[in-house]
């Protein structure tokens, strides 16, 4: 039963129930005035009389009354269901706009994965003339406009993700440098700093001062944040393809195992901490578990580096 209906349906039982009632006075009162007055003439009860006349308008003036405040009741309860309706247009077109906008990203993105449907229909609002909408299908809009938004924020949210994993593999391998600044030593073999002879060196270093930001060369996420033996205060970074990055000696780590970095994103201060003379960044690349030189990755520009 619509809302509408329902007012309606007491409003008829409301008047079927006052007119009895007009009926029952109009019989015992108003239809019988002489014999009534006869009967009572000088009894001085005629002001009973004329009490339940005066009672029976004032009555018909009180269902007048109640059903004016009905109509009332009844035209801001459909003004309230018109402005829904009218947000749920809005709703509507907004569940337009979010459809192509994943349409769009389906496009960019090239991603010919099945489970992407933008072309469902989708309910439009109405262009004509603009009537009272009944509440049953309000409801039955805002609850198809619930699933429709929930479907789409899933399908977005997929869509979403496999983006980023796409992004991820453009932007994963290392490509930039972990500090702005210099190289001090390379990587192979060279003079150990610390102990003397020769030693193999397998990463680069970088000139740095305590507290210089270090920055992630590449998309990934941290494998390691901690102490490491000799490298002192180190994170290291799975870039997903095989690539692995370590940066060591930090007086700071910015970034817990597990998170999500970003290319030139900081994640820890420079410092000397570890097997080091001096403050300075030790930059490792390891590929499929073997350090690799790393310069042959900070020489190549990445079309996202800024
Ligand atoms: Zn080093």
């Amino acid at each position: 039963m619509t809302y509408t209906n329902m007012l309606d349906k007491s409003r008829e039982a409301l008047a079927t129930q006052a007119s009895r009632f007009a009926n029952f006075l109009a019989h015992h009162g108003a239809r019988r005035p002489g014999v009534a007055s006869a009967l009572l003439l000088g009894t001085g009860l005629a002001v009973g009389i004329g009490g339940g006349i005066a009672g029976n308008l004032s009555l018909r003036a009180q269902v007048e009354q109640q059903q004016a405040q009905i109509e009332a009741t009844r035209a801001d309860a459909q003004r309230e269901i018109n402005a829904l309706a009218a947000r749920l247009g809005e709703l509507q077109a907004e569940a337009n706009r979010l459809n192509a906008l994943g349409e769009r990203l389906t496009r960019i993105g090239q991603l010919q994965d099945g489970e992407f449907d933008f072309n469902k229909p989708v309910g439009v609002g109405g262009t004509g003339e603009v009537e009272d909408m009944p509440k049953a299908e309000l409801d039955s809009g805002l609850a198809q406009l619930d699933a429709q938004f929930e479907a789409s924020g899933e399908q977005l949210s997929v869509l979403e993700s496999l983006l980023f994993n796409r992004q991820l593999d453009m932007n994963a391998v290392p490509s930039r440098e972990p500090i702005d600044s210099y190289i001090t030593s390379n990587y192979g073999g060279r003079a150990d700093p610390i102990r003397g002879g020769r030693a193999f060196h397998k990463g680069i270093d970088f000139e740095a001062d305590v507290g210089d930001p270090v920055m992630a060369v590449a998309d990934g996420v941290v494998s390691f944040s901690g102490r490491r033996s000799g490298y002192g205060n180190t994170i290291e970074i799975d870039h997903g393809n095989g690539y692995v990055t370590r940066y060591a000696h930090n007086s700071r780590l910015e970034r817990k195992v597990g998170s999500l970095v970003r290319a030139g994103q900081e994640i820890a201060k420079a410092g000397s901490t570890g097997r080091s003379t001096g403050a300075h960044v030790h930059f490792e690349v390891w590929k499929n578990g073997a350090a690799v030189n790393p310069k042959q990755f900070l020489q190549q520009q990445s079309p996202l580096r800024g």
